[in-house]
C-alpha cells in the first residue's frame, strides 16, 4: 500500500513570476524554473488509482490520457481551481467522475456543458467516502466561494489537505486534532502579517492553527510572491516547509 501526493502546482492565481512585476521572486523565477508555480493542485496516486486533486493548470489535458486518471478531486470552483477542465471537458473517451463540493453554480458553463466530466459526485462535510480504497473525509473551509479541504486516509497514513482557506472553521480544526495528521498542506500565501487575511492564510495564522492541531510536518501552497520573497530573507520555523511545483509527499 502505498500513497504519494506529488504537488503540480504551489502558486496562487497570479501564479509565480507575475505578470510584469521584477520583484526578486519574480526574477529568480524566470532565471531558473525550479522556482515557478503553476496553479495549486496535486496528483494523488493510492497504489494504482491516480486522482487530480483540483484542476487549475491550464495545460492539464497534454500531460495525461483518457485511463491515465480515476477521477478529479475539487476543492473549490475558482477559476485558478478549475480552469484546465475547460478544454479537457470536449474531449473523446469515458466519462471522469469530478468530487466536489456542491456548489450550485461551479464555475462559468461546467455544469451546463460538462462534456465527458461527470459532475454528480457532490460530497458532504464530515461525509466520508472512498476513492478505490482511500477514505477522503471533506473538511469545511472559509472561503469566499464553498470550499472543502480534504482528509486523506489509508490503513498507516493522514494527510490534511487545505486549500484555499483564511485560518479553519472551528469544527474542522477539531476534526484535525481529533484525527492527527502526519501531514498537513496548507494555504500560506502570504508572508506574517498582523492580521489574517480575507481568504487566505498568511504564515503567523498557520503557525497559530498548527499549534493547535499539532501537525509535525506542515506543508505550505497557494504561495505568493510576496510571500516568496520573504522567505528569501527569512527561515520558517521547524515543521515547516514551502511546497515547491513537483515535490513529492511520500507515505506509506
Ligand atoms: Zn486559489
Ligand atoms: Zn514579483
Ligand atoms: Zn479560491
Amino acid at each position: 500500500m502505498s500513497l504519494t501526493i506529488t504537488l503540480t502546482g504551489t502558486g496562487g492565481a497570479q501564479l509565480v513570476p507575475v505578470f510584469g512585476c521584477s520583484c526578486a521572486a519574480c526574477h529568480r523565477a524566470r532565471q531558473n524554473h525550479t522556482y515557478r508555480r503553476q496553479p495549486c493542485s496535486a496528483v494523488v496516486k493510492f497504489n494504482d488509482a491516480v486522482t487530480l486533486l483540483d484542476a487549475g493548470i491550464p495545460t492539464l489535458m497534454d500531460k495525461f490520457s483518457p485511463g491515465d486518471v480515476q477521477q478529479f478531486l475539487l476543492t473549490h470552483y475558482h477559476m485558478d481551481h478549475v480552469q484546465g477542465l475547460f478544454p479537457l471537458r470536449w474531449g473523446v473517451g469515458d466519462k471522469i467522475p469530478v468530487y466536489g463540493p456542491p456548489d450550485e453554480q461551479g464555475c462559468d458553463d461546467l455544469f451546463k456543458h460538462p462534456g465527458l466530466l461527470d459532475f454528480s459526485h457532490t460530497v458532504a462535510p464530515f461525509v466520508v467516502f472512498e476513492l478505490q480504497g482511500l477514505q477522503v473525509t471533506p473538511l469545511p473551509l472559509n472561503h469566499s466561494k464553498l470550499t472543502f479541504g480534504y482528509f486523506l486516509e489509508s490503513a498507516h497514513s493522514r494527510v490534511a489537505w487545505l486549500c484555499d482557506t483564511a485560518g479553519l472553521p472551528d469544527k474542522t480544526l477539531k476534526f484535525l486534532l481529533n484525527n492527527r495528521p502526519q501531514v498537513v498542506v496548507i494555504d500560506c500565501s502570504y508572508e506574517p502579517r498582523a492580521q489574517t487575511p480575507k481568504n487566505h492564510c498568511d504564515l503567523s495564522t498557520v503557525i497559530a492553527l498548527n499549534e493547535i492541531i499539532g501537525c509535525p510536518r506542515v506543508i505550505l501552497t497557494h504561495i505568493s510572491h510576496v510571500f516568496d520573497q520573504w522567505m528569501m530573507k527569512n527561515p520558517l520555523p521547524t515543521g515547516f516547509e514551502a511546497g515547491y511545483d513537483e515535490m513529492r509527499i511520500v507515505l506509506d
